[in-house]
């Protein structure tokens, strides 16, 4: 067993670190009271090969490994976690999906604009009744001509007002209810309508779009793996997504407790340093264990998953510890900060809001535990069809 880095996975790491440090971190918290999405910041993530960091180099990405890009989510999470999920979706949910299941010809033309970040990417499957079940999507494919012709509303997609390219889930079965008759589709930003920007706890820094799809005519080369068995593209795509959505949880806690453990070195109450208590030198012992432990789970499943083995039910685990443990620890680095932590003095209380949403998207918590569970319980056919 090996839980070095490696001397790549360490340099890219110190490289994000870096650039996080000196062009993200000093922002986010103007970033998260303006609303503001840092757009011009992913021309300078893509000069570094961040934008497509676990893609092949061929297809215009760095060609690092998984755990390398998982790095990356950490680190750009720990100085913004807007960041880190606009990255997340752009390379998970749409720049892999692509790669692991396009065609060559799809693969030449959708990866390199993104890998090199030219193009933004979203990932376009919820929908206002159809969240955790996804399967209950309306959004229509019909057929026309040679193609579908694809209508239908989609909420809350990360990046769909800068995104040039949505791989966008839709129901090619009329007949067929339920996960069986969707087929997922790679669509242009011409395709779509962004109606609405989402108001949020956090993550200010992000964009949440409302799209709606109306009437978008797109020939054969726009389905992505086999008709009807797009659900399965979803699906998987969720399964490696999660550990990056793990890894932005984690990310967040150590950049909580970071800020926490030098408050309390340096706070000085009753004649002492907060540090001197218990109380409080018990809670940075509990939050530096859970970080740890959250780390270890999220680095096995990004490993598996490079290694080409089996991740779903350790991704799952990634993610339900880490977003948990995120959450608990940020409001304990607020403790520690007493009032200042409870005041935008400090940027423990943006890591607190970021926190929440780790335990919600791709995949609820209760979902984590329904993964976990079938996959416990060897009920490895995914018999329900939510995001799972
Ligand atoms: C900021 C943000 C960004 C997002 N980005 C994207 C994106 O880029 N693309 C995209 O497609 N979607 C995106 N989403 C949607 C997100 O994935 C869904 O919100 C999430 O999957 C949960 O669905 P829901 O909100 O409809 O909740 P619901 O499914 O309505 O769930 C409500 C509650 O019921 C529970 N529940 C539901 N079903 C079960 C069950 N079978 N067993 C036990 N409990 C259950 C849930 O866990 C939850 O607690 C985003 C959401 C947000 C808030």
């Amino acid at each position: 067993m090996e839980l070095d880095l490696t001397q790549d996975q360490k340099e890219i790491q110190a490289l994000t670190r870096d650039f996080a440090t000196a062009e993200i971190e000093p922002h986010a918290a103007q970033w998260d009271r303006d609303h503001h999405f840092p757009r011009e910041l992913f021309g300078k993530l893509a000069e570094l090969g961040l934008m497509g960091a676990c893609v092949p180099e061929e297809y215009g990405g760095a060609g690092v490994d998984f755990l390398s890009y998982i790095l990356v989510l950490e680190e750009l999470s720990r100085a913004d976690a807007g960041v880190g999920v606009t990255v997340a979706v752009h390379t998970s949910a749409v720049t892999l999906p692509l790669l692991a299941y396009g065609t060559d010809e799809q693969k030449s033309r959708f990866v390199p604009p993104l890998a090199r970040g030219e193009h933004l990417g979203a990932f376009a499957l919820t929908e206002p009744e159809a969240g955790s079940d996804a399967g209950a999507i309306r959004t229509k494919a019909e057929p026309a001509g040679d193609g579908w012709t694809i209508t239908g509303a989609k909420q809350w997609i990360t990046n769909g007002r800068y995104s040039g390219t949505f791989l966008t889930f839709a129901r090619t079965d009329q007949a067929t209810a339920g996960a069986r008759g969707v087929s997922a589709f790679i669509l242009d930003a011409d395709h779509v309508r962004v109606t609405r920007d989402e108001e949020k706890l956090g993550l200010n820094s992000s964009v949440t779009n409302d799209i709606v799809i109306e009437g978008a005519q797109i020939g054969r080369d726009r389905l992505l793996h086999e008709e009807n068995r797009g659900f399965r593209v979803a699906m998987t795509t969720l399964d490696g997504g999660r550990i990056g959505i793990a890894a932005q949880a984690l990310g967040i806690a150590q950049a909580a407790y970071d800020v926490a453990r030098a408050y309390a070195l340096e706070r000085r109450a009753f004649g002492h340093r907060i540090g001197d208590f218990q109380a409080i030198q018990q809670k940075l012992a509990d939050m530096s264990t859970e970080i740890d432990a959250a780390r270890l789970l999220v680095y096995r499943a990004a490993w598996l998953k490079q290694q080409g083995r089996p991740h779903t039910e350790e991704g799952a685990k990634a993610k339900l510890f880490a977003s948990e443990m995120a959450r608990r620890q940020t409001a304990e680095a607020i403790q520690v900060l007493g009032g200042y932590g409870y005041t935008k003095e400090f940027p423990v209380e943006r890591y607190y809001r970021d926190a929440k949403i780790t335990e919600i998207y791709e995949g609820t918590s209760e979902i984590q535990r329904l993964v976990i569970a079938r996959s416990i319980l060897g009920l490895t056919e995914r018999t329900l069809a939510v995001k799972s």
